[in-house]
């Protein structure tokens, strides 16, 4: 497919004022039970690197560390924003910037080290230390669990933390937090970016999508596409919003890997002799 005919051709309008964000898991790989055992494809990695050398800005957004991200998903030419907004890192970059940090940062870690007992196991709840971000994951358990983990979001709520819902995720986050809304806004403060492609499957992503949009609709974008992820348990607000969805993190990746072939295709080749001539 030429890339003039991808549905992420709006990118070429201006590729250097163009940026493409992509959420990580559910999006560019399948979500499975045991987050460390999630795989990004291949050619996943080689075409974001592709369009890292074409346009502003290649991103993944995701509530995974940032340093997590980047080795998970291989590219070294774009920025990862992780932990929801909480820290990113540049290419290049051996650390990452962390947006907050002291006791906020500690808050969420300190009440799982305070609260964490037996039955948590016994449950099927699984702790992801996320740094300032605690995920308590519970896929593969019954309604059982589910009650218990809203136990604990309300116990937690009372400790301070904020608490986001997942696809069978429950996240203990420090106070205050704007999560992916608030990555979108750092990614494009200060940059000239007009054009956004944005990607996601998952409550998380819709906060970004709205502050895409309201950007969009102010006139500060001047174009945005935002392609939602189908499945079972995301948001329907994200698919009402998406002009474009697909069914699977697959689709988008071919979507992904169909546009940057468009920029590495050679030039058309020179007709071979006897070959018939183009009208
Ligand atoms: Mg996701």
């Amino acid at each position: 497919m030429a890339a003039s005919d991808s549905p992420l051709s709006v990118l070429l309008e201006d590729p250097s004022k163009s940026a493409l964000m992509s959420d990580v898991d559910g999006t560019l790989c399948r979500i499975v039970d045991r987050p460390d055992q999630a795989r990004v494809p291949v050619r996943a990695r080689e075409s974001l690197e592709t369009l890292a050398d074409h346009l502003a800005l290649v991103a993944c957004i995701t509530g995974r560390p940032s340093p997590v991200a980047r080795k998970m998903v291989g590219a070294e030419k774009i920025t990862y924003f992780g932990n929801h907004g909480l820290s990113f890192i540049k290419p290049g970059q051996e650390k990452p910037t962390v947006v907050i940090e002291g006791e906020e940062a500690e808050r969420a870690r300190k009440f799982v080290r305070d609260n964490d007992n037996p039955f948590w196991v016994t449950s099927k709840i699984r702790i992801e230390d996320k740094g300032p971000i605690q995920a308590l994951h519970w896929r593969g358990a019954g309604h059982r669990t589910e009650e218990m983990v809203r136990i604990i979001a309300d116990h937690a709520q009372s400790a301070g933390l904020a608490t986001h819902w997942g696809r069978k995720v429950l996240e203990l986050r420090p106070p205050g937090m704007e999560g992916k809304a608030g990555a979108v806004d750092e990614l494009l403060d200060g940059t000239d970016i007009e054009t956004v492609v944005f990607a996601g499957d998952d409550r998380t992503d819709f906060d970004a999508a709205a502050r895409l949009k309201k950007l969009a609709d102010e006139g500060k974008l001047k174009n945005l596409l935002l392609v939602a992820i189908d499945s079972d348990e995301g948001p329907p607000e994200l698919i009402e919003m998406a002009d474009l969805v697909v069914a699977e993190p697959e689709e988008w990746i071919d979507l992904i890997e169909d546009f940057a072939a468009g920029f590495s295709e050679a030039p058309v080749e020179a007709p071979q002799p006897g070959a018939p001539q183009p009208e």
